[in-house]
């Protein structure tokens, strides 16, 4: 059965572009309930961490450099279909093959600088739900 849950960021380049609120409002029209947010800036550690599956990609230090140039919104989010239905709400990773009506297509800059994150399957959700969260911040 699929989850109920997702982990969203949005992303340091949308944070300096001033796009949260109109990012937090497609997540609401969206339908999706926000479960639990913060306000916070990476270390390059924590970045690291968060996209260890991509150690060995040539672009990891490019996306580390990037996760932690400046401040992100981190969220829970809950919807029937999480994950799905947020992947596709946010649109391909690379804003040019996004569709119209997508967060990226509408905010995104470029593959690296796309504007927000998704999670992909609902074990991921899962773990970095937890790498953000405690309990205790989920309502
Ligand atoms: P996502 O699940 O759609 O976010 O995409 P991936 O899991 O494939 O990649 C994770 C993140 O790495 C993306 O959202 C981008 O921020 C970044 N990324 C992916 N491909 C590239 C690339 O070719 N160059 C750079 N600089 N960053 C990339």
């Amino acid at each position: 059965m699929a989850g109920n849950r997702t982990l969203t960021m949005i992303k340091p380049d949308a944070v300096r572009n001033n796009h949260i609120g109109g990012i937090l409002s497609m997540i609401n029209d969206g339908g999706f309930r926000i479960v639990a947010m913060k306000y916070l800036r990476l270390t390059p550690e924590k970045a690291g961490k968060f996209y260890e599956v991509h150690k060995e990609r040539p672009f990891y230090g490019e996306l580390v450099d990037f996760m932690s140039s400046g401040p992100i919104v981190a969220a829970i989010l809950e919807k029937d279909n999480a994950v799905e239905d947020f992947r596709t709400l946010i649109g391909a990773t690379n804003p040019a093959n996004a569709a119209e009506g997508t967060i990226r297509k509408r905010y995104a800059t470029s593959i690296g600088e796309n504007a927000v994150h998704g999670s992909d399957s609902d074990d991921n959700a899962r773990l970095e739900g937890d790498f953000f969260f405690s309990e205790l911040e989920r309502f």
